[in-house]
């Protein structure tokens, strides 16, 4: 049987792909609801469309709703950007491996985080 980091089996190792596939499709889809890919392919959030006839406290809505998703983007962003990194590592070979000391992630932590780059005590 082929081994891969963590004595890692082919089977868990596709399980983990699949989840972070999952991971990946659910995370677009949330982003398209509010926000768009710019030029450089980075998530920006939607500036409210003012329309004519709106009240400025409707407006002062819009702009706090969109103030408040600012952070909701940017998290889910940088979550996606480790998605999709951690499939990028199966592909070479590198996943599972802590980013800062090098060794292996333990397996339960990357059950529950597939896009985990780094062990617990690293974090
Ligand atoms: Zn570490």
């Amino acid at each position: 049987m082929i081994k891969f980091y963590n004595n890692m089996d082919i089977e868990t190792l596709k399980q983990l792909k699949n989840q972070l596939e999952a991971e990946k499709t659910e995370l677009e889809k949330i982003l398209e609801g509010f926000a768009e890919k710019d030029d450089n392919k980075e998530w920006e959030t939607r500036y409210p469309d003012i329309a004519q006839g709106e009240s400025i406290e409707e407006q002062a809505d819009e702009v706090e709703e969109y103030e408040n998703l600012l952070p909701v983007e940017r998290a889910l962003e940088n979550k996606l950007k480790d998605v999709i990194l951690a499939l990028e590592k199966m592909d070479i070979g590198t996943y599972g491996k802590c980013e800062n000391c090098d060794k292996d992630i333990p397996l339960d932590r990357l059950k529950a985080f597939p896009e985990a780059r780094t062990c617990k005590d690293c974090e």
